[in-house]
């Protein structure tokens, strides 16, 4: 399954360290399972990787898109990124939401302006600690999706990256079992709101590392993963990705 171990890379890396965590990753990686692989560098590295990983069959996205291009300072747009080589973008990350202010519109609309410039998207929603703990994680996502995508004709590579805010970075994850039964509500949701009536893949992003990673693709709904800190060392990436082959998609 092409792009379902996606690294993002936040804002991290350096021109070495680019090229040490590549040569780290091809050491590890099984041939057979780079092709699910795709990371998401800092915008300003996404040349130098692009030319890094030129010949390996790994996939590039950026880890966020403006609406537009022209008169809008300081943003990147999706032309750009499609220009240097992305294939995808991350929209919604909560790290977005909350540091610099995104709200469900903000997503809906990159949502709309990627889709009409045939940019994929991978949108992230999640609940905050204080819903999971009440048992309220069900209604929190239901209103992300609703205003995200209500009456959007996903393309067919949409996906959802089901992230539970407390879990980024945190070391603490939902049970796998929950995650499962999230995967399975957020499936059915986004088939009942969208236009289309498209079922997506749903992957999870909260703390996976080479040590969860295989319970968590056991899991029949799990479609992939996201991953924030075990991305940025390419041994470390290479494991989950090689984990992940055992799903035998
Ligand atoms: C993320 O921020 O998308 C993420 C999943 O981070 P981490 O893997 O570090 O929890």
């Amino acid at each position: 399954m092409d792009r379902s171990i996606i690294g993002n890379w936040k804002s991290n890396g350096s021109l070495e360290l680019n090229k040490i965590w590549f040569k780290d990753f091809q050491e590890n990686i099984k041939d057979s399972a780079i092709s699910s692989t795709a990371i998401c560098p800092p915008y300003l590295y996404l040349d130098q990787v692009f030319n890094i990983i030129n010949k390996a069959n790994i996939s590039m996205g950026s880890q966020d898109i403006d609406i537009s291009n022209g008169a809008r300072t300081g943003s990147i747009s999706i032309e750009a990124c499609k220009d240097i080589g992305c294939q995808f973008s991350i929209i919604g990350h909560s790290e977005r939401r909350t540091l610099f202010g995104e709200t469900d519109l903000t997503v809906r609309e990159k949502l709309l302006a990627a889709q009409e410039k045939n940019m994929s998207i991978v949108m992230c929603i999640g609940e905050p600690e204080e819903d999971y703990l009440s048992s309220n994680t069900q209604d929190y996502l239901f209103n992300q999706i609703n205003q995200t995508i209500k009456n959007v004709n996903l393309a067919e590579d949409f996906t959802i990256a089901y992230e539970p805010i407390w879990a980024i970075g945190t070391g603490k994850l939902p049970k796998m079992h929950e995650i499962n039964t999230i995967h399975k509500y957020i499936k059915d949701i986004v088939q009942s709101t969208s236009k289309n009536s498209m079922v997506p893949k749903v992957i999870y992003g909260g703390s996976v590392t080479s040590e969860n990673a295989e319970e968590l693709f056991k899991e029949d709904c799990v479609d992939g993963a996201l991953i924030g800190g075990a991305s940025l060392n390419g041994k470390e990436f290479a494991k989950i990705a090689n984990q992940f082959l055992n799903k035998g998609l």
